[in-house]
């Protein structure tokens, strides 16, 4: 169902919260354009024209415009789609509109970008703008399965890619590598992880492939030409959790590494529920006690930020300190340090006896063996319990009412 800015308008906006914290604030922007749809993608993109490009960034700015951040910004992420199809000069113009925003003295920028769009004119222009951390997703080394990922480009594009990043200097660089493709073995995981390392990049990300509806690789499960064995994906994170580690990359998130100094602010931000504002197509938001994404249509979004029209979006929910603490549980359970109930309590003004119940569930996965304590109200998932992290967020009980 599409909510409309008005409701958004009409909402009694939690400016308190935000004030008496200071969360961080982040911005996120949604670049929605792909020149093909990988495999297993569900991400909003579409084919590149000069059309869509123009109006995707007349929308930009009247959004900017009318959603401006109300204080400094701590990190901005450039994803999509595939931020890297906008020609330099089009990067160019996507950062100096970041640039006109405030940004805070020490800030995290980074941007995803595909081996095959990546060239030193782009870096180059990036960099100068103030881009300082440089995502590439590389999926897998492997040119068979990056074949059945529906992947495009030639595996020496990757190394090519990489080079040009170094050379350009940028402080942070990560890679994304997705394991579970069909008929991927531990070896070839082994290798791609290798692989990877032997690059050195300051980040890791790892990610299962899932199976999305209304994407190709979804097709094909149902189809029953391939499955889903959650045995071997958790052989194979637990392979990467105790592989990487041992190659210098320190795991902090289930699917994170990083070397000392470059955990993903951005992320850190997320999960750690501050707020940000997402721009562009299908990007969603965090940001004055209202969760929201944007309709998924470039046409419609832009249309709806004219100045005579109406902001669409797909979904839009108030939320209060009970809903903020209790996704600060789950998605700080993911995380290698755990969580503090009482951190918690205090970061969104709830008394402790909010969470009697969630402590009660933990202690019990102590018991278990499935997480461990940490201190009075601090726990964190043992390597069994983050196999089972998403079951144990289902079972992760409701946090009572104030
Ligand atoms: S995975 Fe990335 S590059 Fe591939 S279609 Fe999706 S958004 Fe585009």
């Amino acid at each position: 169902m599409n909510q409309t800015g008005e409701d958004l308008d009409t909402l009694v906006l939690n400016k308190e919260r935000a004030g008496r914290k200071k969360l961080a604030l982040g911005m996120y922007f949604h670049v929605p354009f792909c020149s093909t749809t990988c495999d297993f993608c569900a991400f909003y993109q579409e084919k590149p024209s000069k059309k869509g490009i123009e109006s995707y960034f007349r929308g930009l700015e009247m959004e900017l415009s009318r959603f401006p951040p109300d204080r400094a910004v701590s990190t901005i992420f450039i994803g999509g789609g595939t931020p890297g199809l906008l020609q330099s000069d089009d990067l160019e113009r996507l950062c100096k509109l970041i640039n006109s925003t405030g940004l805070e003295k020490s800030y995290e920028w980074s941007i995803e970008l595909a081996p095959s769009e990546i060239n030193p004119e782009k870096l180059q222009v990036l960099k100068g703008q103030g881009v300082n951390r440089i995502s590439m997703g590389v999926q897998t080394f492997n040119p068979t399965f990056m074949d059945a990922l529906g992947r495009k480009h030639p595996v020496d594009k990757i190394y090519q890619a990489y080079q040009w990043i170094r050379d350009a200097d940028f402080p942070s660089v990560n890679l994304d590598l997705l394991f579970g493709a069909p008929g991927q073995t531990l070896a070839d995981w082994e290798a791609d992880l290798a692989q990877a390392v032997d690059l050195q990049p300051d980040h890791l990300s790892t990610y299962c492939l899932t199976f999305e509806e209304d994407t190709a690789m979804y097709v094909r499960l149902a189809e029953g030409k391939v499955d889903i064995d959650p045995e071997r994906e958790a052989r194979f994170y637990e392979f990467a959790w105790d592989y990487l580690p041992a190659h210098g990359y320190e795991q902090y998130e289930v699917s994170n590494y990083a070397k000392p100094g470059h955990p993903c602010q951005h992320n850190l931000n997320t999960w750690g529920m501050n707020e940000w504002i997402g721009y562009g197509p299908s990007a969603c938001s965090q940001y004055q006690g209202v969760r929201r994404k944007n309709i998924a249509n470039l046409e419609e979004w832009e249309a709806g930020l004219q100045p005579e029209g109406t902001p669409q979006f797909m979904e839009q929910e108030k939320l209060g300190s009970i809903d903020f603490a209790r996704d600060a549980v789950l998605f700080g359970l993911r995380m290698n340090q755990g969580i503090d109930l009482g951190q918690i309590a205090t970061q969104f003004d709830l008394q402790m006896r909010v969470f009697a119940e969630s402590a009660h569930f933990l202690e019990r996965l102590c018991h278990e063996g499935l997480a461990e304590k940490d201190g009075s109200d601090a726990f964190r998932l043992s390597k069994q319990g983050r196999i089972l992290c998403d079951a144990i967020a289902c079972d992760l009980p409701e946090l009572a009412g104030v």
